[in-house]
């Protein structure tokens, strides 16, 4: 492709992660050409590159430890440690793995190119890819910008001291042993996620957020239900304001405020979790395409004020998690497919979100804080994980699932579950919400014994 004469292609898209990938393969599948250009050079994005997939392989190992210990408290298999940096491979094997199974995918398919670098927008139907010296213009009939989010740093002295989630999640991250201490700045999913891993390895760990409850923004309730069950891993500090971070021999000083006064904690590191913002693209601005509160501005069917560039993902930051990118992604390439013309729509109420920390915390559409803000007329149901069978056999008896029912219709209209299995029960569950099902028909279905989803069934029975 040379700069004077552009490439053509039906679409392009900004970014080669959730928001972009299964755009490109259904458009591809449907018969148009479709370039994605990233300048990771390979597919999918934040979420296997230092999100979702290696925080989670890291996870499931914190988890069998905890397991393990309790079993062991028991007398049930021996005393046993664990490596971290076997961890570290283990996850770096299941990135490499998922990234090889991506390139074939792609290989698999024609009419779908990755180019390596990173896009501009020049004007409403041309993107310029910079990849080291090399400048390429392509032209395209419609544009999906899925440039993400990343990481926000907030302007803290000494921020720069501090490790972020791509430090312990990226591919051969530095991170590969674990600190005797780790101070953690912010409780948000992905700094509680962590704090509650590295508590399982060993670590002693402190979490400072600034506001007066962790995970600010979702449930009360549930976010009530899963304190107390964290606390005794891990100690946390609400309302604390960071001022600065210092070095000290041996790692790192943390200077907060908190209740009006000054203090201080130490840790061998520090994680700043202060959250994510979206990326805007270069030129988005420039076509006159406006940039809101939570990120860049879309319709529900995903489109811009140019009904022919869309933005999916991170990037719009209405439901920062991949698969409401892989949903937004998909219902802007049949909204192409449709001429631009609006015919599938993005619901942001009907998508799972789930805390990895352990145990979990995982929640879909209107839950008990929501209905009331609304003042909507809820039935609530619920089942705790106490008297639960497989709650049982793991010795993981805290939390409970709690759905809610819109009153009259009994219609579940969402649902939280913190404990056992919360991040495969929520599934069921925003399925249901989904399509709406009523307590008559989730009392009615047999949930199977002896799994942690036959409290739903059995909520749903206490209503019919
Ligand atoms: P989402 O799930 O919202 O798609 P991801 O973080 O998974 O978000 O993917 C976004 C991708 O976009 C990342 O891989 C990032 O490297 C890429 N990206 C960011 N800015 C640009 C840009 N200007 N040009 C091309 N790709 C970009």
């Amino acid at each position: 492709m040379s700069a004077a004469s552009p490439a053509a292609v039906d679409v392009i898209t900004i970014g080669a992660g959730g928001g972009a990938y299964p755009a490109g393969f259904h458009l591809a599948r449907a018969g148009l050409r479709v370039a994605m250009v990233d300048p990771k050079g390979v597919m999918s994005g934040n979420c296997l590159a230092e999100g979702c997939v290696p925080s989670k392989a890291v996870r499931e190992m914190a988890h069998h430890l905890e397991r393990h210990r309790r079993f062991h408290a028991r007398g049930m298999v021996d005393a046993s440690g664990i490596d971290y940096a076997r961890v570290v491979r283990h996850k770096d094997w299941v990135q490499e793995l998922r990234y090889a199974q991506h390139a074939s995918e792609l290989e698999e398919t024609p009419n779908l190119a990755l180019l390596g670098g990173r896009a501009r927008i020049v004007d409403e139907h041309t993107v310029q890819v910079e990849a080291g010296d090399r400048r390429d213009l392509i032209s395209a009939r419609r544009i999906i910008v899925a440039s993400g989010s990343d990481i926000s740093r907030p302007p803290i002295p000494g921020a720069e001291l501090c490790i972020t989630s791509r430090d312990i999640y990226a591919l051969r991250p530095t991170v590969d042993r674990v600190p005797a201490s780790l101070v953690v700045i912010g409780a948000g999913y992905i700094g509680l996620e962590t704090a509650s891993f590295f508590a399982a390895f060993g670590a002693r760990v402190t979490v400072l957020e600034m506001l007066d409850q962790i995970l600010p923004g979702l449930d009360r309730d549930m976010v009530g239900t899963l304190a107390p069950l964290l606390a005794p891993a891990f100690e946390t500090v609400l309302g604390a304001q960071v001022t600065r971070v210092e070095r000290m021999p041996g790692g790192l000083r943390v200077r907060y405020r908190a209740q009006g006064r000054e203090r201080h904690v130490d840790g061998e590191q520090v994680l700043l979790a202060a959250g994510r913002h979206p990326v805007i693209p270069d030129g988005f601005r420039e076509l006159g395409l406006t940039v809101g509160r939570l990120g860049a501005d879309v319709s529900p069917a995903m489109q811009t004020a140019l009904p022919h560039v869309y933005a999916c993902g991170d990037v719009n930051g209405r439901t920062p998690l991949f698969h409401a990118a892989v949903r937004q992604s998909l219902v802007a390439a049949r909204n192409i497919l449709a001429g631009d013309r609006p015919t599938d729509y993005f619901d942001r109420s009907a998508v799972p979100t789930t805390v990895f920390t352990l145990p979990a915390a995982a929640c879909v559409g209107v839950t008990g804080g929501e209905a009331r803000a609304r003042a909507m007329d809820v039935l609530e149901a619920s089942y705790a994980f106490e008297g639960d069978s497989r709650a049982q056999i793991f010795g993981e008896m805290g939390g409970e699932i709690r759905l809610f029912f819109e009153a009259g219709s009994l219609r579940l209209v969402g649902g939280w579950v913190v404990g056992i299995d919360a991040g495969n029960l929520i599934g069921e569950i925003g399925t249901a919400a989904a399509h709406r099902l009523t307590a008559r028909q989730l009392a009615d279905f047999p949930d199977q014994h002896p799994m942690a989803s036959e409290g739903i069934s059995k909520a749903a029975r206490s209503l019919v």
